[in-house]
């Protein structure tokens, strides 16, 4: 099959979170086994570092028109990496920038004709590239191609026959813009229906997306049952209990190639299952990037994460009192809403020895976090699928996590009796609930013996992108058929 992914993130290009991974890895699985696979982007300032100074266009110029004029997009060939050929879309005035989505926590005012007018050009550009058997979209910046695929371009001979698959990384997300977008993006008003793309009363690309769609997944089975559900779909549950026979929840994978502490080069010292050695090396190494020294004997806690509210650190702030209480050592790493980056810089200005953060975005000191932690804290209020606490496991570092969405798919709770499970999970969203679960994780690091069999129970896991894969391609050639 030919599949050709759109989406506004993909590893190494452009990266706010997991969707990147997701997009980075998945068509290198898909195409290795066996299937034709195309990946269009667009081009921000941060592409440009990964592609050839010598710009080689596939197309030189798609006219994309606007209510007071058009605009233009070229699309740079990329070139292939694993065999996955890349594509980008160049239109300097909307994605030439330093942020993805916006600048200090602001979005950009133009986002929905930003991310219409990248629709609108994947459109263009496969009817001169190849039209491919099933368009894949990636979360709201590209479900807008599934509405223009039915509507606008429904009589388009070329594209009839193309499905679409539209990913949902996150219903938290769903792009929601005021009722003149309609117009902006040029879409005809009936569209603006609540049985399409009106949500009360704003225009919401992820709903869109979710009507005109083929099929629809999501990042883990039981996201895929939360996101219909009120407390999690976000306004979008609805829509989705009408298509939840056509909607599938497919775990993530990882990419073990990136994350491997036998292998990541990012690290002080290797290490894996038969030979954990490393790993301390690791934490030394870690704890003198984050300024902090602790005795062996206390547990050093680690943190990576966008700071959302999503994140669930309203509950870690609940209880970071009791938390300086015990003998454990915190380090984090994130960058986000400013509330919770002052959260974590009082935090760590209260307790200096032992807990310390640093505010930025930094690849190669999450890969240290990882590698060097004892025990990773991931309280999510929801969490689609998250990646961390999967690299966690391979890394032996015990997740800590809310009981939510692929947190509770990924980890399995420690049984002492049994010796089975990987982690400690909590299931009410409450401090108390968490702490409890921090304190179990903490009484079984003191037994040496516990311990390494939750690390090895943990690194033994395999969330390989192999058999994600395999779904995905059976999600395609579903579609693909319904279009038939
Ligand atoms: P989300 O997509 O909601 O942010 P995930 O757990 O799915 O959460 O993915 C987060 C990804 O982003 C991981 O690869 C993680 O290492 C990375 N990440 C998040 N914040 C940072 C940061 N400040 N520095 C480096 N990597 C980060």
């Amino acid at each position: 099959m030919q599949i050709v992914f759109a989406a506004s993130e993909a590893a190494p290009f452009a990266k706010t979170g997991g969707l990147a991974d997701v997009v980075d890895a998945l068509p290198r699985e898909v195409a290795r086994q066996g299937h034709q696979v195309s990946v269009f982007l667009p081009l921000y300032s941060s592409v440009r570092s990964h592609i050839d100074k010598e710009i080689k266009y596939a197309v030189r110029s798609i006219t994309i028109p606007f209510p007071h004029g058009n605009r233009f997009a070229g699309i740079v060939n990329g070139g292939s990496r694993e065999g996955v050929q890349y594509y980008f879309v160049d239109c300097p005035e909307f994605f030439d920038r330093q942020g993805l989505y916006g600048n200090n926590g602001d979005s950009y005012a133009d986002n929905a004709e930003r991310f219409g007018l990248f629709c609108r050009a994947v459109l263009e550009a496969a009817k001169i590239l190849g039209v491919p058997d099933v368009f894949h979209v990636h979360d709201w910046q590209a479900a807008l191609l599934p509405v223009l695929l039915r509507t606008v371009y429904r009589t388009d001979p070329l594209l009839e026959k193309a499905a679409a698959v539209l990913t949902i990384h996150n219903a938290g997300y769903q792009g929601w813009f005021p009722p003149s977008t309609t117009e902006q993006l040029l879409l005809p008003w009936e569209l603006f229906t609540y049985d399409k793309l009106e949500q009360f009363n704003t225009f919401s690309f992820l709903k869109g997306g979710a009507v005109y769609s083929d099929l629809i997944t999501t990042v883990s089975p039981s996201y895929a049952g939360e996101i219909q559900t009120p407390e999690y779909g976000n306004g979008l549950d609805g829509a989705l209990r009408e298509r939840s026979a056509d909607l599938r929840g497919i775990l993530n994978g990882v990419d073990y190639n990136e994350w491997d502490p036998a292998t990541d080069g990012n690290l002080a010292a290797h290490f894996n299952p038969l030979d954990l050695s490393g790993k301390r090396d690791c934490r030394k190494d870690l704890l003198h990037a984050f300024g902090l020294e602790v005795s062996d004997e206390s547990p050093v806690i680690g943190i990576c994460s966008r700071f959302a509210s999503q994140k669930g650190f309203d509950l870690l702030e609940q209880i970071a009192g009791r938390l300086a209480e015990r003998d454990v050592a915190v380090v984090a790493l994130g960058t986000g809403e400013p509330y919770y980056e002052k959260f974590f810089r009082d935090f760590a200005f209260a307790n200096a020895s032992r807990f310390s953060v640093q505010i930025r975005y930094d690849d190669a000191m999450a890969h240290k976090i990882e590698a060097g932690s004892d025990i990773f804290l991931m309280p999510s209020r929801f969490e689609p699928c998250g990646l961390n606490q999967i690299y966690s496991l391979k890394y032996g570092t015990v997740p800590v996590v809310h009981a939510t969405g692929g947190l509770d798919d990924t980890v399995e709770e420690w049984n002492p009796s049994q010796k089975t499970g990987t982690g400690f999970k909590f299931k009410q969203y409450e401090a108390q609930a968490f702490l409890d679960a921090v304190d179990r994780a903490l009484s079984a690091f003191y037994d040496k013996a516990q311990w390494l069999k939750l690390m090895e129970n943990g690194m033994a896991q395999n969330f390989s992108w192999e058999k994600p894969a395999e779904e995905y391609i059976r999600a395609y050639e579903e579609a693909a058929r319904k279009r038939a």
